[in-house]
């Protein structure tokens, strides 16, 4: 067999690097084709990364590939090559990031061409028909004469009409090569209405309008504006300038099922732009065909979140990422990518401007822009005549909670009620109460299997875990003494019961996991909200993602204390951006806002800087202190995490595997640990890390490439469960 060429097959395996196998006989698949290989005893899909002369493997192992899928490289050099990078960038497995970048139907072999099948002649058939060559087979002529009537092609159900048993015959004209078979996309736009007219921007949209307009290619772009100062007006003009030099864009979001506004703001100002939006709500064959689509380069823009970045693009002119700072963007499990920082590596390679927007840009992004890395650009004012809102503290050491309501913010919902107004409540909790606890012993219920305490959902009767998901009913009795158990401290079903006997008569609408299940349930109380008709609105994180309520004028934070001393670095980071999306709800039409934040600590520096200064000073703060501190971004940080169904074997493996890494480069980095992760205890597993703190991103990706090999090759990994997440965003 010497000449045939090796592929270097990745295969969607937790293997670190590729597959080596012979093209089958009489082929010669290129990078970038899908297909069938024999695997261990089962056979997978896979994809040809490149081509090679040699193999390490004798040739007696190599085994031939069994089918070549697709009949075209199915993914483009480019993206061939951002995925390599990628896997390497994040030690993760190369078939396995493969996989992240294709539809589901498309990692289990399926044809990639999802058009319509039909059937159409070919010239030679249309000889056959001409000169009656299958006159002496009736179902065949019929079919013949039906095909060549039929310019293009007809489909199954067409072919049914012109005789019953088409199936044999048509079989047979494509044997002798009068018929072949085809797809046929027709892609059903929606027929969408006139186009929406754009705004006149103003004097900064314009200006930042024409920056990102001009970019000569590869430029990153920090649009920093509070909320409602317009970045998506911005990001709309960029695309038409892009969709009219027939250029596509690619616009990540942070979640589409709480953004249906956005969605719907892009289709009606671009009705013929062929929008596609990957959303989780799509069938594996919807998702297909939108990913074609961006392939071919007839979708002009392509909405998505996290993975979205991966979509192959046939023109790309621009990339967008809203809500940068969105921790979202950061896989949590598996292949730990980061889309936002994928995204300003592939603007890079595809020589494209990238516009990374938010009202409070992640500190990363804000040292960028410092550096001069990226180019900042601000839209400092509201649209309209839409104030700043003011402020109040309600310090909570003097005035008592009741069901977590301090009489000052009762107050003032009332007021803005009787106003017209509409209230946000904020509480990052769902559940009615977050502990059941026994005053009589002191005891607190707990999960069993986490270092968590359940959280009592009251109308569903039951506890549940809010980490590892365990329920059960409600225990009579505290298990240790059989004394009363009392809920104690305040979530978001708690709080939407006191404020209906508070209010009652008011419309309330809870926007939190438990009462959205689905995704038009998110849709529905958006609605809702938009609409006017609710006037209560409350709920939980879901409510900081961008949504437009123009007629919300109180915003309250009922705990701000939550978060106020958190253990991770990045939690001051966090909760300032919490607090500074939540209060840019209110008033943002043309009725000035009130924020009320209720607090035992009116003083924390955190929150008089945020309040008194704004989140720039915020952040200039933040990123002196993490400067002092050698954090990121000043630093750059690997982590190895181990978990095992004892504390032991993870704390021994990771020591073990700490003692590898002492053996590679040590130079310029330092290794942490290990440590048991905060709440050790998940699931039934213990849990542990290993930080690696390098002072360079060049210096942590050699130490990673040696160290992790080193570590894969311990007895120990074969029965631990670890993982490697690199620049993670938390640090447990
Ligand atoms: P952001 O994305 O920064 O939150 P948006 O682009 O959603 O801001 O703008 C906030 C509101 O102001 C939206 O209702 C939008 O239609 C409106 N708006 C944006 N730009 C203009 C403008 N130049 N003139 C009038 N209204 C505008
Ligand atoms: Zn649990």
């Amino acid at each position: 067999m010497s000449g045939d060429a090796i592929l270097k097959v990745a295969i969607d395996a937790p293997v670190m690097g590729t597959f080596d196998y012979l093209a089958p006989a009489g082929t010669s698949p290129q990078p970038g084709q899908r297909l069938r290989v024999p695997f261990r005893s089962g056979k997978r899909v896979g994809v040809v990364l490149a081509t090679a002369k040699q193999s390490a493997l004798p040739a007696s192992r190599l085994r031939r590939a069994l089918e070549v899928l697709d009949p075209e490289p199915l993914l483009d050099a480019p993206l061939l090559a951002l995925l390599d990078w990628a896997s390497g960038y994040y030690q993760h497995p190369p078939g396995e990031v493969c996989a992240t970048a294709m539809p589901r139907l498309l990692r289990h072999g399926r044809d990639a061409d999802t058009g319509r099948l039909v059937w159409q002649l070919t010239p030679a058939g249309r000889s056959a028909q001409e000169t009656g060559a299958a006159a002496r087979a009736p179902v065949q002529s019929r079919l013949l004469a039906a095909l060549a009537a039929a310019a293009d092609g007809l489909d199954a159900d067409a072919l049914a009409t012109v005789a019953a048993r088409w199936r044999p015959a048509a079989r047979e004209l494509e044997r002798r090569g009068w018929v072949r078979r085809r797809r046929h996309d027709a892609w059903e736009r929606d027929a969408g209405p006139v186009a929406e007219p754009a705004p006149t921007p103003t004097p900064a949209q314009a200006e930042a309008v024409a920056s990102i307009t001009a970019a000569d290619g590869f430029q990153p772009f920090l649009l920093q504006g509070v909320t409602g100062s317009g970045k998506t007006e911005v990001y709309l003009r960029c695309i038409a300038g892009q969709l009219a030099a027939g250029r596509q864009s690619l616009v990540l979001v942070p979640e589409i099922g709480l953004t249906p506004q956005l969605v719907a703001r892009f289709r009606r100002r671009f009705p013929d732009a062929g929008s596609v939006v990957l959303h989780s709500g799509l069938t594996d064959l919807q998702r297909l065909q939108a990913w074609q689509r961006a392939r071919a380069g007839q979708a002009g823009i392509i909405i998505g979140t996290r993975s979205a970045v991966f979509t192959p693009l046939a023109r790309p002119g621009l990339i967008v990422v809203d809500e940068e700072h969105d921790g979202s963007f950061k896989q949590q499990d598996g292949f730990r990518y980061s889309a936002r920082d994928i995204a300003v590596w592939r603007a890079r390679q595809l020589g494209v401007p990238v516009v990374l927007g938010s009202a409070t840009p992640s500190l990363e992004s804000l040292a960028n822009a410092v550096a001069g890395r990226y180019r900042r650009l601000r839209l400092p004012e509201r649209t309209g005549t839409a104030g700043h809102p003011s402020v109040h503290f309600v310090d909570l050491r003097r005035h008592v909670a009741t069901d977590g309501l301090a009489q000052p913010l009762v107050a003032a919902i009332g007021r803005h009620l009787d106003a017209g107004g509409q209230v946000l409540l904020y509480l990052n909790r769902r559940g009615y109460a977050p502990t059941l606890m026994c005053p009589g012993c002191g005891q607190c219920v707990e999960c069993g299997r986490c270092d968590a305490r359940m959280v009592l959902h009251r109308r569903e009767r039951r506890i549940s875990c809010h980490h590892c998901g365990a329920s059960r009913p409600v225990p009579e009795r505290c298990a240790a003494c059989g004394g009363e158990l009392f809920a104690v401290g305040q979530g978001t079903e708690r709080l939407e019961a006191a404020l209906g006997e508070l209010f009652s008569g008011q419309p309330l609408v809870r926007l939190d996991r438990d009462s959205t299940r689905g995704r038009d349930g998110i849709a529905q109380r958006l609605d809702e909200v938009a609409s006017g008709r609710a006037r209560i609105l409350l709920g939980t994180q879901m409510l900081t993602k961008g949504h437009d309520f123009p007629g919300v004028t109180l915003v309250g934070i009922i705990d701000a204390d939550q978060g106020l001393f958190g253990t991770d670095f990045r939690a001051a980071e966090k909760l300032a951006q919490t607090f500074v999306q939540v209060s840019g709800r209110a008033g943002r039409a043309d009725r000035p806002g009130e924020v009320y934040i209720q607090t035992l600590f009116p003083d924390h520096p955190l929150l008089q800087v945020l309040v008194r200064e704004g989140y720039e000073r915020f952040a200039e703060e933040a990123l002196a202190e993490r400067r002092a501190a050698g954090w990121p971004p000043f630093s750059f940080l690997a982590m190895l995490r181990a978990e095992a169904v004892a504390r032991e074997p993870a704390l021994a493996f990771l020591a073990r595997a700490r003692a590898a890494g002492e053996d590679c480069d040590t130079t310029d980095l330092r290794l942490l640990g290990p440590a048991p992760a905060p709440m050790e205890r998940r699931a039934g597993r213990y849990r542990a890390q290993v930080l690696v703190e390098a002072a360079s991103r060049s210096r942590l990706q050699q130490f990673l490439a040696t160290w992790r090999e080193r570590v894969a090759a311990l007895p120990e990994a074969g029965h631990t469960r670890w993982s490697l997440d690199v620049d993670p965003v938390d640090l447990f």
